[in-house]
């Protein structure tokens, strides 16, 4: 998959997601932060990004060996947002992850009726 301008970076504390590949913090470089692939150990994968400081822009781009997985991308997502919501709320983990569901499941019913 090429690296394009329109591709949405996803800032997720030491990790980006774009294009429902999933990337971890690896080190600073001359002109960004560079992120590697998650799934590098698993698929010997040897996708990497690199990103503006601002995380803005992706500056460069590494191929990877596998396919995105977007129900990890959505996992890595909905474990942030639970986590987000614990330290904010003081929120007890069941109930947050009650709600959490609960709004998946309306998602998931309104994308149905918007389906044509
Ligand atoms: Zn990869």
């Amino acid at each position: 998959m090429d690296s394009k301008c329109s591709d949405i970076i996803e800032i997720i504390k030491t990790k980006v997601i774009i294009n429902d590949y999933i990337y971890v913090f690896q080190k600073e470089v001359g002109d960004g932060l560079r992120y590697t692939c998650v799934q590098r150990k698993k698929h010997y994968c040897k996708g990497s990004v690199t990103i503006n400081s601002s995380k803005t822009n992706i500056l460069k781009f590494q191929k990877h060996s596998h396919n995105p997985d977007s129900a990890e991308a959505e996992v890595c997502r909905a474990l942030n947002v639970m986590k987000e919501n614990i330290i904010n709320n003081f929120d007890i983990p069941s109930k947050v992850y009650a709600i959490r569901k609960r709004s998946y499941q309306i998602n998931r019913r309104s994308c149905l009726f918007d389906a044509k």
